[in-house]
């Protein structure tokens, strides 16, 4: 110090030795030398002690007031006179307030006046100071521990308290810092010395100021023991963090609370995250709409103030048409941006107080609110189809998607909201039937047909092991010699009770579910057994072939082949004449596997025919995809409902295309002989129809072809119209069997 040398040696010396803790103070108030004792007593090493102002051993409280007192002091005083105090407070470089007594001297030292200060050694004070602290501490602690282990309780404590993860801190009753711990400091982002005897406000966000007073009120009434609340922290950067609060009070012996243990924890990351997470889980992934589970709790909410309210709301259940055929034509990373855009079209048109919401795969739902009449239902439905019209840009260039909807109006009348759904997927259903693109508004009518639809399902497990299911072949003529040269097999289910189920209603119910693969499996079976046994009529290469319907699913099945390779060896039927009809979408499903499927079939030496053709896509790049043996003409345009000139162009041209393409072109639903007359003119070589007969039992197969074989070489067997002068031209193809070479 410049303007201190010191006392004298001898001074120096007794000032060391003294019990007391000496400060020397200048005229300004800064401590100018200390001697150990006092670094004892304040904690703080001497030099930290020198040059500083006496108040930093004041606590923050009596600062005020000590700078009045001492100036009062220094004023009445003489050199020499002594003055005394008695139960005042020094605060240790920890934090930590004891209560010492000071006498105080004035005294000039060279000219200069100086204050010395004595503070009373007793370390008993500081001890009993630390160990009331401890005790305290320890109280809190002891409501968990046993009475044997409070000694060791108390230690752990301790250490929890300094080295705990959360930030820890004694307050008083005042909302006054007595202690914190390194892990509160930097969750508040402050130093120890910022915090040590200040409230909480600096470092309380303003708006939640008021949380902690609510809280030692209610402690300090008794009203709770522990009380937690989550409220917002300022960090001195500026920085809002969410922290948790615990706080219980610690009691006095006499059960008064002397002040809080409060244990604090950001949770900021965690509220994030918990945020996100909860966004997560209503929402989807992909899209970004409502998820199945928030769909839910909307319709419920919407239902109940239907209820409460009254007025109308309508559940709308959407299915994107032959998706699939995206997915597996572009891979899935289109079929993704696909339905994301479909997602952003439809969001377009959704009212904000409407939820939209991805279902799963290709299906979405809207749920339509406060409508004023059912027609508005209708009305939404048409808006989302209608921002469908438009084709879509993507990567792959650029997509056509349609959709179908299923609509279910509701109000309050009714009670229950949980099948509402289902409603709407009957109505998707028939909307799906009605040749998709559309709207169908759901009628309790198809809650029935749902549930019969279920119980037909259920119905067709048995039937296969009861007998009650067979397969009927149906003629496939040269229609040139008008001769049978191969039988469709198509599946007949007689039900004990319904009648006769047609394969269009229960074939599109067993897709649903795995029965597919026993159908399939059976009727391919039955057909290839049956057509070994027609192996008596004729010579061997007239032999006639049959026809198996294959569903797409079946198609894609990975034992496929080895079983129909099983299946023909069993019944020793050569693969030559057995065709499998598959239509279009087999492609849709899986473009690459149907392709190796077919070369896998075709290397058997089975043939393929394209069934139901002019209906679905009849896009020329499936028929190169496909390359069947065999294009069969769907009835539509065989015998449609209303003759026209565009229908008889259409069929001229898929005619000429088979020809073109060297594929063998059989025509549908043949009934009358003008459309006979017809497909003859056009060069078509194949045809089945009720002109010739209906799919027949096998026992009227074997009659038919020993008609055949009788006549053989002379009349065409069915009876037809057929022109005799024609007959040549077929005899060419199927007659010396150049036509099964063309075929498989
Ligand atoms: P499909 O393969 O196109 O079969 C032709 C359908 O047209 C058959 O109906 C047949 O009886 C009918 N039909 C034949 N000639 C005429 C005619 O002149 N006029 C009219 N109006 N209809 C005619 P069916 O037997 O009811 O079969 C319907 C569909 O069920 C079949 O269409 C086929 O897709 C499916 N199916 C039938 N059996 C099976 C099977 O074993 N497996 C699979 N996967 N599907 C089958
Ligand atoms: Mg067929
Ligand atoms: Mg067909």
């Amino acid at each position: 110090m410049s303007y201190f040398e010191g006392p004298p040696l001898s001074w120096h010396h007794l000032l060391e030795v003294l019990p007391d803790g000496i400060a020397y103070v200048d005229e300004h108030g800064v401590i100018c030398h200390a001697n150990e004792r006092l670094e004892v007593l304040t904690g703080y090493a001497r030099d930290e002690l020198v040059g500083q102002a006496v108040e930093m051993l004041v606590p923050s409280r009596y600062r005020g007031s000590h700078a009045a007192q001492s100036g009062k002091f220094a004023g009445v005083l003489d050199a020499g006179a002594l003055g005394t105090g008695s139960g005042l407070t020094l605060l240790r470089r920890d934090g930590l307030e004891i209560a010492i007594e000071a006498a105080i001297a004035p005294l000039i030292l060279d000219g200069k006046p100086w204050t010395v200060v004595a503070i009373r050694d007793d370390s008993a004070q500081i001890a009993a100071a630390k160990v009331r602290a401890e005790v305290e501490l320890h109280a809190v602690a002891s409501e968990l521990a046993s009475a044997e282990a409070l000694a060791n309780s108390e230690q752990r404590f301790r250490l929890a308290f300094e080295n705990n993860m959360a930030g820890m801190i004694f307050v008083d009753l005042e909302d006054r810092i007595l202690a914190v711990n390194d892990a509160f400091c930097q969750m508040a982002g402050r130093d120890r010395q910022e915090i040590i005897g200040k409230d909480s406000a600096p470092f309380t966000h303003p708006e939640d100021r008021g949380i902690t007073e609510e809280a030692h009120r209610r402690l300090t009434s008794g009203e709770a023991d522990q009380v937690s609340y989550t409220k917002r922290y300022l960090k001195n950067d500026g920085r809002v963090i969410d922290v948790e609060v615990s706080k219980s009070p610690a009691r006095d012996a006499t059960g008064r609370t002397s002040y809080f243990v409060t244990s604090v924890r950001d949770i900021t990351q965690e509220r994030a995250l918990s945020a996100q997470l909860s966004h997560q889980a209503l929402h989807d992934r992909l899209t970004g709409l409502a998820n199945r589970v928030l769909f839910e709790d909307r319709l419920s909410q919407a239902h109940g103030r239907a209820v409460r309210q009254g007025g109308w709301g309508a559940v709308l259940l959407l299915d994107l048409d032959d998706f699939n055929g995206v997915n597996d034509t572009f891979g899935h990373l289109v079929g993704d941006q696909l339905l994301v855009a479909v997602a952003r079209r439809f969001e377009e048109v959704a009212r904000s107080s409407d939820t939209l919401c991805r279902f799963g795969g290709d299906e979405f739902l809207y749920l339509a609110e406060g409508l004023t009449s059912p027609a508005q239902a209708e009305e939404a439905a048409e808006g989302l189809l209608g921002v469908l019209a438009e084709p879509f840009f993507l990567v792959g260039g650029h997509l056509e998607q349609h959709a179908s909807i299923g609509v279910v109006v509701f109000d309050g009348t009714s009670t229950d909201c949980s099948g509402l759904i289902q409603a709407a997927d009957a109505a998707l259903y028939e909307a799906k039937r009605q040749g998709k693109g559309r709207h169908v508004l759901f009628t309790p009518a198809m809650r029935q047909q749902a549930v019969s639809r279920f119980a037909l399902v259920q119905e067709l497990g048995y039937s296969l092991q009861s007998g009650e299911i067979s397969m009927h072949y149906q003629p496939i003529v040269d229609l040139i010699t008008s001769e049978v040269v191969g039988f469709e097999a198509l599946m007949r289910w007689q039900h004990p009770e319904r009648g006769q189920v047609p394969p269009d209603v229960f074939i599109p119910l067993a897709e649903q579910s795995d029965l597919i693969f026993e159908l399939g499996s059976r009727a391919l079976r039955d057909a290839v057994t049956e057509a070994r046994s027609w192996e008596g009529a004729g010579a061997r290469w007239s032999w006639p072939f049959v026809t198996v319907n294959l569903s797409a699913r079946q198609f894609h099945d990975p034992d496929l082949v080895s079983m129909i390779e099983r299946t023909l060896t069993a019944s020793g039927l050569e693969p030559q004449r057995l065709l499998l009809e598959i239509t279009e979408s087999v492609a849709l499903v899986d473009v690459v596997g149907t392709t190796s499927v077919i070369e896998r079939l075709n290397r058997l030496g089975v043939a393929i025919a394209l069934d139901d053709f002019g209906t679905g896509y009849s896009s020329l790049s499936y028929l190169a995809l496909l390359r069947p043996q065999i294009i069969k003409i769907d009835r539509s345009f065989v015998s449609p409902s209303k003759a026209s000139t565009r229908n008889d162009t259409l069929l001229e041209a898929i005619v000429s295309l088979g020809q073109k393409l060297d594929m063998t072109v059989l025509a549908e639903g043949i009934e009358t002989p003008g459309q006979l007359q017809q497909l003859r003119h056009l060069g078509c070589e194949l045809g089945q129809g009720y002109l010739f007969s209906p799919a027949v039992p096998a026992p009227e197969v074997a009659t038919m072809l020993d008609r055949r074989s009788r006549r053989r070489g002379q009349r065409p067997v069915l009876p037809t119209t057929a022109d005799s002068h024609l007959a040549g031209k077929g005899r060419e193809h199927f007659g010396h069997g150049d036509a099964a070479h063309r075929i498989c």
